[in-house]
């Protein structure tokens, strides 16, 4: 991003934070962003039908928004850090507390330090009889994350994504975290945005669910995205309705790619079809010379 491409301070208002749930495997991930995607109060309004995007944003009771990625595993995680597409703005790394720190906890950690993101511990499965909260906070010490009760100023919070039990508090502690980062994008500009996930649709033919960075997406937007152009045809929102625009932190499902783009691509609006064409044509050509560089000899 050029310097003179930064959007003027009077233009940028808050958006909502983009948060990656991160954890050892079997430790409550997808069961955490079930039970959180279950306290959405606008899904009520939409007939409660959801649908896999890969991302997806939670209303809160008292109207604020997040929006929570469901797709990075730790891998897809570095790759995007690696393109420079870090657009995770809290990570909540979750802990078994019948289990405590695996390797893949500790991958996280130093996943989330070396992105320089904040981090929410969410101490989960206290339900069980063997839960031991206290054995883990002193563990993620050992691993130089310490919270709040150890001295340290990392939040954590105690929850049951099985029994839904204070997901309230990790709500709060993650609008906590939000204000203190004081995230704001400029909405009224070309969109800018990130490929999350994309695939190849039977019917549909090529979809990419996006995450808008900045600016607001619209349908009719001529747009770039990896190596792929295309028309923005329709936008779906993670409820599985046709939605005119998506504006900053919002995860909208994009149909009219020309192919499939990889995740971690950026989207850029232009100006017009021929813009798009010879952009596109530009970065194929990127890419082409990068994969003939990093070929072995
Ligand atoms: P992931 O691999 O990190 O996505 O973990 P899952 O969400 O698939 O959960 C792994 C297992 O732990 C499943 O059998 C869940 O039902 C169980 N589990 C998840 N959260 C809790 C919890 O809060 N309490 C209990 N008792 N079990 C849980």
């Amino acid at each position: 991003q050029s310097t003179e491409d930064v959007d003027a301070p009077e233009t940028l208002q808050p958006r909502p934070p983009v948060v990656t749930i991160m954890g050892h495997v079997d430790h409550g991930k997808t069961s955490l962003l079930d039970a959180l995607r279950g306290t959405d109060v606008a899904t009520g309004e939409a007939g409660g039908i959801t649908q896999h995007i890969g991302a997806y944003q939670v209303t809160v009771k008292d109207g604020s928004k997040i929006t929570f990625l469901d797709t990075p595993g730790h891998e897809a995680f570095s790759e995007m850090r690696a393109r420079g597409a870090n657009i995770t703005d809290i990570v909540v790394l979750v802990v078994a507390a019948d289990d405590g720190l695996r390797p893949q906890t500790i991958e996280a950690i130093n996943h989330t330090k070396a992105a320089g993101v904040p981090m929410i511990v969410a101490i989960n499965k206290i339900d069980k009889p063997e839960a031991k909260p206290q054995k883990v906070r002193e563990e993620l010490l050992q691993h130089e994350v310490i919270v709040e009760d150890m001295g340290g100023d990392v939040q954590d919070v105690e929850v049951s994504a099985l029994k839904k039990t204070n997901l309230d508090a990790l709500i709060e502690k993650i609008q906590l975290q939000a204000e203190l980062l004081e995230l704001r994008a400029n909405p009224d500009r070309d969109a800018e945005g990130t490929v999350v996930e994309a695939k190849l649709d039977k019917g549909r033919g090529p979809v990419a669910t996006i995450l808008v960075g900045r600016g607001t997406l619209r349908v009719g937007d001529v747009f770039v995205v990896g190596a792929e152009s295309g028309k923005v045809r329709a936008l779906i929102d993670d409820k599985g309705r046709n939605v005119k625009e998506a504006g900053p932190s919002t995860p909208v499902e994009v149909l009219g790619i020309s192919g499939v783009p990889g995740a971690g691509d950026p989207l850029t609006v232009v100006e017009n079809e021929a813009r798009a064409r010879e952009v596109a044509a530009y970065r194929a050509g990127v890419i082409q010379q990068k994969r003939t560089t990093a070929a072995p000899a």
